[in-house]
């Protein structure tokens, strides 16, 4: 009966979960379909092809969270969180440019690793970027995202803030409940995933926010010698 009972959970889980990726990739597959035959009837390839890409590298990102929701194994190498963060300000730096974006990054040098896996923390960093880059208005003329990296009590401490809109306490009440979102096309996995896969690598995943100032989040992982579980 207890099995039973379990099962019935999981399926549950499974059905709110299907529904969730099929309703998210909807919408970015019928902006596909539409752009494509726009591009066939108007003979204007190269006016679509942006609009395509952007909204399959879209899908992918969707799935991508998806995917690591139900992930069991996850493989952990000891790396240093400076290169990561070196290789991670590349494409930070791309993307803040794309959206006009100031971006301010300071890396905290240590001799120290972290046992992680570096796609998973990207994975985090990239979720964190995305809902930063959404958060700035589209008046927002003044929109600046800060990286600060720091060790604090054995931990390699990553700091993400925006003056982005902030969160009402409304909001922040709300946050990391799986399915949360304040966007017409959010999937509100974000959060809770990037908490997971922090907490995961046994470190610790917290936001700060005041309501049209802006946004902190905060990532500490357990450098060497610390717990690894
Ligand atoms: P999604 O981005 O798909 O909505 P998330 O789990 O990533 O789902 O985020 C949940 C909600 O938290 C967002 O809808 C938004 O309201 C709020 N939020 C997250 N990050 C920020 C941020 N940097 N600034 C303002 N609001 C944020
Ligand atoms: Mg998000």
């Amino acid at each position: 009966f207890e099995n039973m009972l379990t099962f019935h959970h999981q399926m549950e889980a499974v059905s709110h979960i299907a529904a969730g990726v099929a309703h998210e990739l909807r919408n970015p597959l019928s902006v596909i379909k539409g752009f494509l035959q726009l591009a066939k009837l108007t003979n204007d390839h190269n006016k679509y092809y942006d609009t395509v890409m952007t909204e399959l590298n879209r899908m992918n990102g969707i799935l991508e969270d998806f995917l690591s929701v139900s992930r069991r194994k996850m493989e952990r190498r000891w790396q240093s969180p400076v290169q990561i963060m070196n290789s991670l300000a590349e494409i930070i730096k791309a993307e803040c440019l794309l959206h006009d974006v100031q971006f301010h990054l300071q890396v905290c040098e240590t001799e120290q690793l972290v046992y992680v896996n570096e796609s998973m923390v990207k994975q985090v960093m990239l979720n964190i970027l995305r809902n930063s880059v959404e958060a700035f208005g589209k008046s927002n003329s003044n929109r600046s995202l800060t990286i600060e990296t720091m060790i604090e009590n054995n931990y390699y401490v990553i700091e993400v803030k925006d003056n982005g809109k902030g969160m009402p306490e409304s909001v922040l009440n709300q946050l990391g409940k799986p399915f949360f979102t304040t966007k017409s096309k959010g999937t509100g996995i974000g959060v809770p995933l990037c908490k997971k896969i922090i907490e995961d690598h046994g470190g610790i995943f917290q936001i700060q926010s005041t309501y049209n100032v802006g946004t902190s989040v905060k990532i500490s992982l357990p450098l060497e010698g610390e717990k690894r579980e």
